[in-house]
């Protein structure tokens, strides 16, 4: 990256970069739960809660670029090996072994639960010294903050149905 660009980080840079790969693994993870999920999925309501899984999967491969674009910019490198994420991940995987639409939901609003601790930590990692970093940190919790919240909602939906 820019030398000045990076200059004006006032955190350790690698450690950064570091957790942000962290959190790009999850990213992937969470990718491929959310698409395989809206593939296997059978049960109440499937149609609108593929939709939701569907749009969520591409808002979170999204993030992934983000990060990725991020980690370059600051001069790292993004994992090059899917095996990585397994190891680097802080919000792991679950697999949709039970297709059942509750039971995916309950599962991924697990994993955006995670997600949201994961960027409520950096936020308050770069908070008042990376302010590129900051701002992007914010705009995908807030994207956790609304899956979190689409999900809830089904499953409230979901109680209303006979
Ligand atoms: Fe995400
Ligand atoms: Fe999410
Ligand atoms: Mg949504």
């Amino acid at each position: 990256m820019g030398t000045k660009g990076r200059a004006i980080v006032g955190v350790n840079v690698n450690k950064l970069i570091g957790e942000m790969n962290k959190a790009l693994a999850d990213e992937w993870l969470a990718y491929y739960q959310y698409w395989v999920g809206a593939k296997v999925a059978v049960g109440p309501m499937r149609e609108a809660v593929v939709a939701e899984l569907e749009q969520h999967a591409t808002e979170e491969l999204n993030h992934a670029v983000m990060l990725v674009n991020r980690i370059i910019q600051l001069g790292g490198e993004p994992i090059i090996e899917p095996k990585e994420w397994y190891k680097l991940t802080n919000c792991g995987y679950s697999a949709p072994k039970d297709p059942k639409v509750k039971k995916l939901l309950k599962q991924n609003i697990e994993g955006e639960q995670c997600a949201i601790s994961v960027y409520s930590k950096l936020i308050k990692m770069v908070e008042g010294k990376d302010p590129i970093s900051y701002n992007m940190f914010v705009s995908i919790l807030a994207d956790e903050v609304e899956h979190e919240e689409d999900l809830q909602a089904l499953v409230e939906d979901m109680k209303d149905l006979k």
